[in-house]
């Protein structure tokens, strides 16, 4: 059965209440923190169901092994809490809904999940993902649904995500690298927190690219630039890859600059508050990071999420810095394009 494993237990011993004392958007002391969770683990009211901004954090920030998180979510969905107008949740879980068009290559033992973000179909190109291509996988059919924690809509992950990792199974696939670690969240963390058996090994794709430039290391040109990087809510879900960023930004001659909202204190890239939460919370997150990333010198800002990118794209370029995907500048370092986008002759 598909169900959430939340141990109340852990919660009224927790020393640290951290899941809500470390939360950026809810003011929430340490003894306060465990009441909270423990009433919500009840089916009880809690301040926590209507002020929660599901930035996904507490997901990382809970080290005793519950889901703060998937448990808000689930109790708004039992009481009926809305996160978004009904209209605006029913449009995107309408955009997710198989449609029988996915596109799949010539699939191998080890295949590459494009989940279901077109830019990916133009940007697993050159040396990079030479071992991989062209077995990959794209379209709603793969895609992992849980976006909908968003508008706490569990119930249609629940549905849909047996489906998906039947349909990963069908292919008979021994290890997928998911280019969207939302998408790689959904099998690390959310699928086992929900009981579903997940018959393949999932692979970071920021875990891909440090072996493949470690391969490639003889083709690295140092880029000897400062850079500012945009952690998504997804990369909560899977904290133990995060240090890869580091690693890979190492390899490649780039310095990430010491900023204040990096690592665990990352701030949201503002486009789920705005269509949320509103405006006002939207635009002093957006100010206080995009200050953050001037004050630093960064030179450029790195988005894992293309939709990080689209929200915060135009707004980090007004401010003189200039936004790129991480893939991008793997590509950079590499030779494979220049910093105007152009391949270097
Ligand atoms: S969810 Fe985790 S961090 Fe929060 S109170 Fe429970 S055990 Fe502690
Ligand atoms: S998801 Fe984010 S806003 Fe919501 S309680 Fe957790 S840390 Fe706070």
């Amino acid at each position: 059965m598909v169900q959430l494993s939340f141990d109340a237990h852990l919660c009224k011993t927790c020393p640290t209440g951290d899941c809500l004392v470390k939360c950026q958007y809810l003011d929430v002391d340490r003894e306060k923190a465990g009441e909270e969770m423990v009433k919500i683990s009840e089916g009880k009211d809690s301040f926590v169901l209507q002020d929660c901004v599901t930035c996904y954090a507490c997901e990382e920030y809970c080290k005793r092994g519950n889901h703060p998180f998937y448990l808000i979510t689930e109790r708004r969905q039992e009481k009926g809490i809305l996160v978004a107008p009904r209209a605006i949740t029913r449009q995107w879980v309408n955009i997710g809904e198989p449609q029988g068009k996915y596109k799949v290559g010539k699939i191998r033992d080890k295949v590459l999940s494009l989940g279901f973000m077109p830019e990916y179909l133009e940007s697993v190109k050159g040396e990079l993902f030479e071992d991989l291509m062209p077995s990959y996988v794209f379209g709603q059919e793969f895609f992992c649904n849980v976006v909908y924690i968003h508008f706490a809509d569990t119930a249609i992950i629940k549905q849909r995500l047996p489906r998906v990792i039947d349909h990963f199974k069908s292919l008979g696939v021994r290890e997928v690298v998911f280019m969207h670690d939302e998408c790689y969240g959904a099998f690390a963390s959310l699928a086992p927190a929900y009981g579903m058996e997940v018959p393949f090994k999932a692979v970071h794709y920021f875990e891909y690219l440090y072996q493949r430039l470690r391969d490639l290391r003889d083709k690295i040109r140092p880029l000897r630039l400062k850079a500012a990087y945009q952690r998504p809510c997804s990369a909560r879900l899977c904290p133990d890859k995060h240090h890869f960023v580091r690693d890979i930004m190492n390899l490649i001659g780039v310095e990430l600059v010491e900023r204040q909202y990096q690592d665990e204190n990352a701030l949201c890239c503002s486009g789920i508050l705005s269509l949320c939460f509103g405006y006002d919370i939207a635009h002093d997150v957006k100010a206080r990071n995009l200050a953050d990333m001037v004050k630093h010198g960064a030179q450029y800002c790195v988005f894992n999420c293309p939709a990080c990118q689209n929200t915060l794209g135009a707004e980090v370029a007004k401010m003189g810095i200039r936004p790129i995907h991480m893939i991008d500048l793997c590509r950079m370092a590499i030779g494979e394009k220049s910093p105007n986008g152009v391949r270097p002759t």
